[in-house]
């Protein structure tokens, strides 16, 4: 089912009169070719510029009517036809966009895929990338994928609309067993929330290939700048550009990338179809966003790394989950499959409850929110907040206990984000002095 049934069987041309037969749908967005009615920014042409350079670079100095450096942002909703029965490359921005595009062309580029479609929100993104599933196929994710995809996902499955799996993926047999049904898409996100658990997308990849499933990545956490799963095998890659991609925490977004231009096609048509395009002005800002996401990530992960290895030795915290803390159960794993080890810390605090009440009420450098990947640091309580739907019972058995914090590392001044959390510890240890040292651990 998965890989055989295409975008053809819902084809609707009466929404694309002026679309020559040929290609599915438009504006087919890739990253080979920029988007119609956008001369090439200069960058473009160079196919050895590095990454970092390609971030910056994207869409500058593409408007050569006006030569302006930063790429205009195109307010608008619609298009003028040039003449009757004359269409431009635009007509309509639901359907395409160039600010929009220009930013699909840029993650394209960066996750390396053939085109891509950009969102009003990540979990935008994530209901496109599920309606490649045909209805009443199955999909399998893991158990611990972010809330709102299993929300998504759950009711999907409750309304018949698709059959779900969610599968423990640190259970490789689990897993191969879920693949042994014919399974039309393998949803993977790594590293998982808020434990930082690694999926080797090679392996996976290669396991829904055999079986027939397309291979989703949730790349959210890392960006492309720490992690590229179209290069390890998968065929789309999922985000939220709320978090690292824009990182200024000030807009919602999302993005689909595919690995060939088919699938890009019938994301582009989905995503049109559902209304769920991203809005120009959101674009804009998140291409502009994206000119710093090497610079951001590279302060973000020398932070959230001296932190994990300071928090680990701290009395009070009784566990540490970081990827690039050696004790860490897939260390080995991150170093091969990611660049960077990310800047979510998550932290277990001794004393539950009335701990993290404590730690967290004076903290002046980290704002008690949920969300991630701004330039400025966050603190959330999983139990209470993002997972506060969970029944107890699922929490305590996916390990979310009430002790437990996640940070989202900012690059504010590490002194200073260091002092904010030592203070909170003081201040536990003042609330219930604790028995002496922590058991550190790192990893769960
Ligand atoms: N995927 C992951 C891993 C997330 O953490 C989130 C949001 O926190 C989403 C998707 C959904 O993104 P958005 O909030 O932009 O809809």
């Amino acid at each position: 089912m998965g890989r055989g049934r295409r975008l053809t069987e819902y084809r609707d041309d009466s929404l694309f009169d002026f679309v020559p037969a040929a290609p599915v749908c438009r504006p087919a967005v890739s990253a080979m070719s920029p988007p119609g009615g956008l001369p090439t920014p200069k960058s473009a042409a160079n196919s050895e510029l590095t990454d970092v350079t390609r971030a910056v670079r994207a869409g500058i100095e593409c408007d050569d009517a006006s030569g302006c450096v930063v790429p205009p942002l195109h307010l608008t909703s619609t298009f003028a036809f040039r003449a009757f029965g004359e269409k431009r490359t635009y007509d309509y921005t639901r359907s395409g966009n160039p600010t929009r595009d220009l930013l699909g062309q840029a993650l394209a580029e960066l996750e390396q895929g053939a085109g891509a479609v950009i969102t009003a929100s990540g979990m935008a993104a994530i209901t496109v990338a599920g309606y490649l599933v045909p209805c009443g196929a199955r999909i399998v994710a893991p158990h611990d994928c972010y809330g709102g995809t299993y929300r998504l996902f759950e009711a999907w499955r409750r309304r018949g609309e698709r059959q779900v799996e969610f599968v423990d993926f640190a259970d490789m047999t689990a897993l191969r067993q879920a693949l042994a049904q014919p399974t039309a898409m393998l949803w993977i996100e790594t590293p998982s929330n808020p434990l930082l658990r690694i999926t080797d997308i090679e392996a996976c990849a290669a396991l829904a290939r055999a079986a027939g499933a397309l291979t989703v990545v949730d790349n959210t956490f890392l960006s492309p700048a720490w992690q590229q799963p179209l290069r390890l095998g998968a065929d789309l890659v999922v985000h939220s550009t709320t978090k690292y991609i824009n990182g200024h925490s000030d807009v919602v977004g999302g993005a689909v990338i595919a690995r060939d231009a088919a699938l890009a096609n019938e994301l582009t048509w989905w995503a049109n179809c559902l209304g769920l395009t991203g809005a120009p002005f959101d674009s804009f800002l998140t291409l502009r966003g994206l000119r710093t996401l090497h610079a951001r990530l590279e302060h973000h992960g020398r932070n959230a790394q001296a932190l994990a290895e300071w928090l680990l030795q701290q009395p009070g915290v009784r566990h540490v989950w970081y990827p690039g803390l050696a004790q860490h159960p897939d260390h080995e794993l991150a170093r091969r499959q990611q660049k960077g080890f990310g800047a979510v810390v998550t932290l277990e605090l001794e004393g539950g409850h009335e701990a993290v009440r404590e730690f967290v009420a004076g903290l002046e450098c980290f704002s008690l929110a949920e969300s991630l990947g701004g330039v400025e640091s966050l603190i959330a309580h999983p139990a209470s907040m993002t997972h506060a739907a969970m029944d107890p019972a699922a929490r305590a058995r996916a390990g979310l206990t009430d002790g437990l914090l996640r940070l989202s590392v900012g690059i504010e001044g590490l002194e200073d984000l260091r002092a904010d959390l030592a203070r909170g510890l003081e201040r536990v240890q003042r609330l219930r002095p604790l028995r002496g040292l922590s058991r550190v651990a790192a990893g769960a």
